[in-house]
C-alpha cells in the first residue's frame, strides 16, 4: 500500500503512531485525520528535487484541495509558496501569516474585490486569465498607485486520451488564453502596454491526476516555441515559467503514480533543453501541486452503522458520513480503498459497498470493497481522502461539517472543530 499508515500490536490503523481507534473516540466521526510527517514528505520531495538540481523554483501549495489555517502554517513552515483562488482562501492564507510576497492568485473570474485584496496586500503574482481582469486591474493599480507582478495563463492545447496527451489545434476551456487562436498574444500584447504590471512570465495547469510525463514535455514545448515568438516580435525574456499541478496520486491499487522527483526531474530537463535550443535564459520554475501534497496523507474515519444484505446482489454498509465530506465517488466516479481500522489485521471474508448517510442513491463512497466480518460500531477507515474532501464538504441534509485532525510523531491536535447543530442555523432568519 502506498500510504503511509501502519497496524498497531492490536491489530488497529494508526496514523504517525497514534491509534485510530482512540482518534475517532475523541473527537468523534467522521473525522478528517491527516498525517503532517507525510506532509511535509511530499513537500519536501519537491523543493528538495529542484534544490539538488540548482534550479531556482517555487513548489506553491495549491490551497483548494485543503486549506485551513493550520495546513496553510505547515505549507509555511515548509517554505512552499500558495495559490489562492478566491478571497476566503487569501483570507485564510493571511490568517495564517503566510508571507504575502509567496502568495499567487488565481481565478478565471476575480472580482474587483478580490483582485483589490490582492492588490492591497502586495501578493508576489496574480495569474492572469482573460481581458476583463486586465481592466479590472488596472483600474484598481491605478486607484492605489500600485504595482503587480503577473504570469499570464495559456492553454497550450493539450488534451488527455486515457493515457496519452495529444496536441489538439484549440482549446475548449474556461480557463486561460488559447495559444492556437491568437488569444494569448493578444492579451500579452495588450499586458506590456500596462505600465504598472510586469508580466514575469507564463503558467499553465494541464490537468489534474496525472501520471505520465509527456503531457508536460508537450507543454513545455509548446510554451517555449511561444515565449521564443514573443522573444523575437517584443523582446521578452521570460523570468518564470509555471508549469501548474496534476501530479497523480494513489487512490486505489489501479492508480501507479511516478516518485515526486521523477516529475521534477523531467521538468527541469526539458526546461533545459528548450531554453538552450530556443536560446532564451533558464526560468525559474514554478508548480502548483495540491493532491500530490495533501491527497494521500490523510484518513477519514466513519464509524459503521446499518448494513443491508441483499441475497446474490450487493451488500451494503452504510457510514455515519458520505458526499457530504467526500464529494468525489459521486462527481467524478472517484475510487477509494478502505480497511476497517479496527480489525486492520483480520482476513477479508465478505465484500461490500460503502454507502454514505445522505439521501442519494449516488452518495456511495466504495463499490465492492473486501472487508473482515464487520458489525456496526466498526470504525471504517478511508485512505487517500486528504485532497478535494473538506474542502469540497457541504452541508447536504444539515450534516455539520466533520473535524480535521493533525497527528505528528505520536501526537494528535484538533485544527478544524466540528460543527455544531447551532453552527447549521446560525445564518437562518425566521419568517413567522
Ligand atoms: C487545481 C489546480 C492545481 C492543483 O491541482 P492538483 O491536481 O491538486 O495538483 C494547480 N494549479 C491550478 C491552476 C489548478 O487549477
Amino acid at each position: 500500500m502506498n500510504h503511509p499508515f501502519m497496524i498497531n500490536d492490536q491489530g488497529h490503523l494508526t496514523v504517525d503512531g497514534v491509534d485510530t481507534t482512540y482518534l475517532a473516540e475523541k473527537y468523534g466521526t467522521p473525522l478528517f485525520v491527516y498525517d503532517v510527517t507525510a506532509i511535509r514528505k511530499n513537500a519536501r520531495a519537491f523543493v528538495d528535487s529542484f534544490a539538488k538540481l540548482g534550479v531556482k523554483a517555487q513548489v506553491a501549495y495549491a490551497s483548494k484541495a485543503f486549506s485551513s489555517i493550520a495546513m496553510v502554517q505547515v505549507a509555511k513552515q515548509e517554505k512552499l509558496s500558495l495559490d489562492v483562488v478566491s478571497q476566503g482562501e487569501l483570507h485564510t492564507a493571511l490568517q495564517a501569516g503566510f508571507p504575502v510576497d509567496k502568495i499567487h492568485m488565481h481565478g478565471n473570474n476575480k472580482s474587483y474585490q478580490e483582485l483589490e485584496m490582492a492588490v492591497e496586500n502586495q501578493v508576489g503574482c496574480i495569474v492572469v486569465d482573460n481581458f476583463f481582469e486586465m481592466d479590472l486591474l488596472q483600474d484598481i493599480l491605478s486607484k492605489h498607485q500600485s504595482t503587480m507582478d503577473v504570469l499570464l495563463r495559456v492553454t497550450p492545447g493539450i488534451e488527455a486520451h486515457t493515457h496519452d496527451y495529444i496536441l489538439t489545434g484549440n482549446e475548449d476551456s474556461k480557463f486561460g488564453f488559447d495559444i492556437a487562436n491568437g488569444q494569448a498574444e493578444q492579451a500579452f500584447k495588450r499586458l506590456n502596454e500596462i505600465e504598472s504590471i510586469h508580466v514575469k512570465g507564463l503558467h499553465c495547469h494541464i490537468g489534474s491526476q496525472i501520471f505520465e510525463t509527456d503531457g508536460f514535455v508537450m507543454a513545455i514545448e509548446r510554451l517555449f516555441e511561444t515565449m521564443h515568438h514573443w522573444h523575437k516580435n517584443y523582446g521578452f525574456i521570460p523570468e518564470v515559467l509555471n508549469l501548474g499541478g496534476g501530479f497523480g496520486i494513489r487512490y486505489t491499487e489501479d492508480d501507479k503514480p511516478l516518485p515526486l522527483e521523477n516529475y521534477v526531474q523531467v521538468l527541469v530537463d526539458e526546461v533545459r533543453k528548450q531554453a538552450s535550443e530556443r536560446e532564451l535564459p533558464f526560468p525559474e520554475i514554478w508548480i502548483e501541486p495540491g493532491r500530490s501534497i495533501v491527497g494521500n496523507t490523510a484518513v477519514t474515519l466513519y464509524q459503521i452503522g446499518s448494513k443491508k444484505e441483499i441475497p446474490s446482489v450487493r451488500n451494503y454498509i452504510s457510514v455515519d458520513g458520505g458526499m457530504m465530506d467526500n464529494i468525489r465517488p459521486a462527481l467524478y466516479q472517484a475510487k477509494y480503498d478502505a480497511v476497517v481500522a479496527n480489525k486492520a489485521n483480520q482476513s477479508l471474508t465478505e465484500t461490500v459497498s460503502v454507502a454514505g448517510k445522505s439521501c442519494e442513491s449516488g452518495d456511495m463512497l466504495i463499490w465492492d470493497i473486501e472487508v473482515p466480518q464487520v458489525e456496526h460500531g466498526d470504525l471504517l477507515a478511508v485512505f487517500s481522502t486528504g485532497a478535494y474532501g473538506y474542502s469540497m464538504s457541504s452541508h447536504y441534509n444539515r450534516f455539520p461539517k466533520a473535524a480535521v485532525v493533525f497527528v505528528e510523531n505520536g501526537k494528535d491536535q484538533l485544527v478544524i472543530e466540528r460543527e455544531s447543530y447551532q453552527d447549521l442555523t446560525r445564518f437562518d432568519l425566521s419568517y413567522e
